[in-house]
């Protein structure tokens, strides 16, 4: 099978695998218990943090939070900060757990602007400023789009938005950069940053929220008070460990396996610009390497999915968490043609994709749109 559907989850490395069965095994006391076996486990949650906050570059007196994933990261983050009297911006390709939580604010009357992006879906830096008034409290911005891959210029954004009102919180989804292009949070300048686990090699159902020193958020959930009152609830230790395990393997792998994975990004699109017909790319501009939207005319992506399936090759079509949904609120943003839209799928690498699998690949999706255009004679 060739799964090409690493943005919307990568299957658990060995290495965090094993650390999550020795802790599920061995370290299964309850963080909070007097004794020592339990304020061992507090301890070893608290060298996790301290080890994630290295690899995120962040400051010695940051913080980091863990949480059940990026929904609840991004949930927190912005649930902290919107306030009625205050403007909150968020991008317009932002991912559903940031897009919808503005939207359910914006429709109970909060005063929310998104900020448009370019036709490479990066930050349309002009919108951006002109949007950043004075009573802009809160910015969430993602680092790199699930969808498109393009990234947008996180430090600049942090600058031009300090630089209009230094007490302007600045969130970042950093969901599809973290472990995948260079992120050092000192440098970037966030004052909240959203990490998810099973994105890079680590298990499902817990992330983090990185918060910088100084800024202070509001819970969710009240309960036991673990996590310094700020998210209640036994941590989920297995799944922390084996988190900063994941951290670890893929902070070590990033560097070294950059200049593959942009040959084979560069590969696959000019393959893709080859075949006999009619095909955009949607990723272009600055993007990661692990992800190509592309878009085939007058084509249903879904169809074209699931007969690709067929053939045991996984492709994503979108975000994971919205496909079901129609039109694509990410290409119409970029202003991609209607006749485009229905058609785009997004493929994803992971660490082991090769050029091989993208060869099959290929020769698969031609042989299967021209078997669509035939059965369906478009
Ligand atoms: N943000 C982005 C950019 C994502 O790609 C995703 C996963 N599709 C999320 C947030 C949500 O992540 P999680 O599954 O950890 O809640």
């Amino acid at each position: 099978m060739i799964f090409l559907d690493n943005a919307s989850t990568t299957k658990i490395c060995k290495e965090a695998l094993d650390v999550y069965n020795t802790a599920s095994n061995e370290l299964f006391y309850n963080p909070s218990a007097l004794y020592k076996k339990g304020s061992d486990i507090h301890q070893a949650i608290s060298r996790s943090k301290e080890r994630i906050l290295k690899y995120l570059g962040a400051g010695k007196y940051d913080n980091i939070i863990f949480t059940s994933g990026a929904t609840e990261s991004n949930n927190m983050a912005i649930r902290s900060f919107l306030k009625p009297s205050k403007k909150a911006l968020f991008g317009i390709t932002e991912h559903p757990s940031v897009y919808n939580v503005a939207k359910y604010f914006k429709d109970n009357g909060y005063n929310i602007d998104f900020v448009n992006v370019t036709s490479n879906g990066d930050i349309d830096l002009d919108d951006f400023k002109n949007k950043l008034d004075g009573s802009v409290n809160f910015v969430s911005i993602m680092h790199v789009n699930n969808e498109t891959g393009a990234i947008n210029p996180i430090k600049d954004l942090v600058q031009l938005s300090k630089k209009a009102n230094k007490n302007i919180i600045f969130h970042c989804d950093g969901v599809q950069a973290f472990g995948k292009i260079d992120v050092d949070l000192e440098d970037l300048g966030v004052d909240l940053y959203t990490i998810s686990s099973h994105k890079i090699y680590g298990p499902k159902g817990i992330g983090a929220l990185y918060i910088k020193k100084g800024i202070n958020i509001a819970p969710l959930m009240f309960g036991g008070g673990q996590e310094n009152n700020l998210r209640s609830g036994t941590e989920n230790t297995p799944a922390i460990f084996a988190f900063e395990k994941a951290c670890e393997v893929i902070i070590d792998k990033c560097d070294r396996y950059k200049i593959s994975i942009n040959e084979l990004n560069n590969y696959t699109k000019e393959q893709l610009q080859n075949l006999p017909f009619d095909i955009v790319i949607n990723s272009k501009g600055n993007t990661s390497p692990y992800i190509i939207s592309f878009s085939i005319e007058n084509l249903r992506a879904e169809t074209l999915l699931h007969m690709l399936e067929e053939k045991n090759i996984l492709v994503g079509n979108g975000s994971a968490c919205s496909s079901k949904k129609s039109g694509n609120r990410i290409l119409d943003s970029m202003g991609v043609e209607a006749k485009y839209i229905e058609g785009s799928l997004r493929i994803s690498f992971n660490l082991d994709t090769t050029k091989e699998d993208i060869d099959l690949f290929i020769h698969e999706l031609e042989i299967t749109i021209k078997e669509y255009k035939n059965n369906t004679n478009r």
